[in-house]
Formats: C-alpha cells, sequence, structure tokens
C-alpha cells in the first residue's frame, strides 16, 4: 500500500483482509483532521498515510505541495 500524499511505501502493517488487524503504527498515531483534506476522497480510509508525511504536516500544516 502506498502513501497517498507521497507515493511512496507507507510501510502501513494494516491487513485489508483482517479488518481486527491493528499492527500498524498508524492506530496508535494521531491525524490532524486537515491532513485528511490532501487525500483524494477514493483514498481515505483507504490507504495510510506514511510517517514522513504525517511529521511533514505538524511541522508545516499550511504546506499543501506535498504531492
Ligand atoms: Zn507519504
Ligand atoms: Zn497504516
Amino acid at each position: 500500500m502506498n502513501c497517498p500524499l507521497c507515493g511512496k511505501d507507507s510501510n502501513c502493517g494494516y491487513n485489508q483482509a483482517d479488518p481486527a488487524s491493528t499492527r500498524c503504527w498508524c492506530f496508535h498515531a494521531s491525524f490532524p483532521p486537515e491532513i485528511f483534506e490532501q487525500i483524494p476522497a477514493e483514498l481515505r480510509k483507504k490507504a495510510c498515510i506514511c510517517q514522513t508525511c504525517l511529521e511533514q504536516f505538524r511541522m508545516n500544516p499550511s504546506r499543501t505541495e506535498i504531492s
């Protein structure tokens, strides 16, 4: 699964075949709601944002040039 913001591998450990899987770091991270506005609607809640994009967004939330 690739990060919807940068297109790189998000290293998401979430297994879509097993909805009970909570192994991914993203289950324990808090995402600012604004970051989801930068994800194409069809990818929201499907693709995992990578840690790099989350950190970049936290450091500079007004930047929209992550692509
Ligand atoms: Zn990313
Ligand atoms: Zn994940």
